[in-house]
């Protein structure tokens, strides 16, 4: 019997072209913001620590303002669209995975009609700054405080009856990786994927994605669930 193919695609830097926290924190943020991004990519803080305090920085009235300006700037990479209708045409089980906020994730990704689980952090935005809520934390396997834990989305499809296909960009995805059946990635996760001998492909654009996942579906005898 094959095994069904379930992708996890992380959003920032991979389904856009770039950071939106970064381009929300260089618009919005005091100048702060770049020391504590700094403690975030050095690991002197975890990553829900060090996210929770960026936004710790902008006050909740800009809520609607932080939201014109990042669906305005955030760039969609190329054949996204199309990969969203190869994957719902096909049957195969997408998951967005990401480290980034529902109030921007969401609306970014709205025009594209998603029909799929959307992992993301939460926001609150009652008290005078924008407190970050975390609905998807570690699981008992995972001692990295994520905030939003792709390994433990992961680790509930059961690799037995799956094939789990990593899409990303960065260092965020590397935890997911290690465990996934294959790598699909660009920028540093590439690198990384490299270095550490994962089975990988790399992409620029989602019609690369298209094509790599048509292959492992002819080469690894994956089905559709
Ligand atoms: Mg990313
Ligand atoms: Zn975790």
């Amino acid at each position: 019997m094959s095994k069904s193919l379930v992708l996890f695609c992380d959003f920032d830097g991979t389904i856009t072209e770039k950071d939106n926290i970064v381009a929300i924190m260089r618009r919005f943020a005091p100048p702060q913001w770049e020391a504590l991004t700094e403690q975030i990519l050095s690991q002197q803080v975890s990553i829900r620590e060090g996210v929770g305090r960026l936004f710790q920085l902008l006050p909740s009235s800009l809520k609607q303002e932080i939201v014109d300006f990042i669906v305005e700037d955030a760039v969609i990479r190329p054949g996204f669209a199309e990969f969203v209708r190869f994957c719902r045409d096909e049957g195969i089980e997408l998951l967005i995975t990401s480290g980034g906020i529902d109030f921007f994730v969401e609306p970014i990704l709205a025009p594209f009609e998603l029909n799929v689980p959307i992992y993301c952090n939460g926001s609150d935005f009652s008290g005078e700054h924008i407190t970050i809520t975390w609905p998807h934390r570690c699981d008992e396997h995972c001692d990295n405080d994520c905030g939003m834990c792709k390994t433990s989305i992961i680790r509930r499809y059961d690799p037995d009856r799956h094939f789990r296909v990593v899409i990303g960009d960065s260092v965020t995805d590397l935890a997911g990786a290690k465990i996934a059946d294959f790598v699909i990635a660009r920028s540093l996760l590439a690198q990384k994927c490299a270095e550490l001998g994962l089975a990988h492909r790399t992409f620029a654009t989602f019609h690369d994605v298209i094509d790599i996942v048509k292959d492992l579906r002819t080469k690894q005898e994956v089905g559709s669930p």
